[in-house]
């Protein structure tokens, strides 16, 4: 795969260097030169296979040449080792749970992919791969453990020390091996400075190869094409006139902030795959809505609300839909409709849904849903994507219904494991020390 950068298409780099950079150099966001348009016999090919062989299929097809075949098997073996299934609600409305991974998130997938790339990477050149990332709680979680154990990498998780919640500590904290969790005495805003300072250091960068696994890299964005394939091949109407044959039109509501989750969708679209529309859901954070609906960009501070990890003013992935409609804001608002809520409505959607499906949706989820009923016509059917599994809110939940929440096993187990962090200063000195010295 060749990809160029958003904000200078005419240099194509490999997508090892994609994957190692992150950023492209100009500031822009990596994008692949060519999606291959598969036909509709190709989706339907997919139908009845497992997650594991469809993220294999389409790895092949998109990273020919970047990887051998055992090397994809090798990658799709450690990333998609748990599920996505689809709940119906009703006639109208389905769930995909993509929340079944470690850290009960959809952001698992990203983590998981990327980890075994870097894994795969780090053998060929016979070198150490050093991640360093800053967190204020569900990125490192998800980091930690997507690299815990991946052969050739080593993880160092800075994070701000009494500002994170205490089980998403335990989830990168409790790992030990290649996760070393550095709790600085500072904010998040130091943690992401002394991040920034490592890439700058002289005598960390000849001792180590390093690199972010910031959320803009493209190798988290590849393995989130996988379940909406894997989704929509399971929707399409059998052959003959069967009970499976459903032939609406297929709608994806996105609850979305940085809008990674949703342009892996309209990348996965523009391959062929048959998805009517895309709703953009979003809480009260509505800069992606209001520029489908009025054609004016304007990236603001970010509000804080129940949906927490939506609460995004100046989403990082908007350049990435720009491009993929080359900047044309009547093409992208032909595929994807904006809808945004506020705390009350995200409240009252849960409880409904749990009134009449018997049905629990955390925050996320539930602006997902809200944004499928707004935008769902009455031929249509509707794909609700769950981002985060209820338990990992239980504030929230909590609050409006008591007895509703089951809490994962995995979860608990995180929570009973012994944290081990190295507590440093917020300066470059004592950072460059705990560096070199693991
Ligand atoms: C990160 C996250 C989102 C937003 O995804 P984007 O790709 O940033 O749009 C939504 N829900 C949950 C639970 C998340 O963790």
């Amino acid at each position: 795969m060749k990809l160029y950068s958003t904000v200078n298409k005419n240099e194509t780099v490999d997508f090892r260097t994609a994957v190692m950079r992150g950023l492209a150099p100009d500031g822009g966001l990596y994008m692949p030169e060519t999606l291959p348009e598969m036909p509709m016999t190709f989706w339907a090919s997919l139908r009845g296979k497992s997650l594991t062989s469809k993220a294999r299929i389409m790895f092949e097809i998109l990273l020919e040449g970047d990887f051998s075949k055992a090397e994809i098997k090798e990658i799709t073996d450690h990333a998609f080792t748990f599920d996505a299934p689809m709940v119906r609600l009703d006639d109208q409305a389905s769930v995909l749970e993509l929340f079944h991974g470690p850290t009960l998130a959809f952001k698992d997938f990203g983590a998981r992919t990327m980890a075994a790339m870097m894994s795969v990477f780090a053998r060929k050149e016979g070198e150490t791969v050093t991640i360093v990332t800053a967190t204020s709680g569900d990125t490192g979680a998800a980091v930690a453990q997507g690299f815990h154990k991946a052969p050739g990498v080593e993880v160092f998780v800075f994070y701000p020390s009494g500002q994170v919640s205490p089980l998403q500590e335990k989830q990168f904290t409790t790992l030990g091996d290649n996760i070393t969790a550095l709790e600085v005495d500072g904010t998040f805003d130091d943690c992401q400075r002394l991040v920034k300072a490592c890439f700058g250091d002289d005598r960390i960068r000849q001792a180590k190869q390093l690199t972010t696994a910031n959320s803009i890299n493209i190798a988290r964005l590849l393995p989130q094409m996988i379940y909406y394939i894997h989704a929509i091949s399971e929707m399409l109407p059998a052959g003959g006139t069967g009970p499976g044959k459903d032939a609406r039109p297929i709608v994806c509501s996105v609850p979305s902030g940085n809008f990674g989750n949703l342009t892996a969708g309209l990348m996965a679209h523009k391959m062929g795959l048959p998805v009517r529309r895309f709703i953009a859901a979003t809480n009260v954070n509505h800069v992606v809505p209001d520029y489908l609906e009025e054609g004016r960009y304007h990236p603001k501070p970010s509000l804080r609300t129940i949906s927490n990890a939506m609460d995004v003013g100046s989403p990082s992935n908007f350049d990435r839909m720009l491009d993929l409609y080359g900047q044309d804001h009547i093409a992208m608002s032909r595929d994807i409709l904006g809808a945004w809520f506020d705390d009350r409505q995200t409240r009252e959607a849960i409880v409904e849904v749990w009134e009449r499906f018997g049905y629990l949706m955390d925050p996320h989820t539930a602006v997902g849903y809200l944004g499928c009923r707004r935008h769902t016509a009455e031929n249509e059917r509707g794909l609700i994507i769950a981002t985060a599994h209820p338990a990992k809110f239980p504030e929230t939940i909590e609050s409006m219904l008591p007895d509703a929440i089951r809490t994962p096993d995995r979860l608990m187990a995180a929570a009973a494991g012994l944290k081990q962090s190295i507590p440093v200063q917020a300066d470059m000195d004592a950072v460059r020390d705990v560096l070199l010295k693991n």
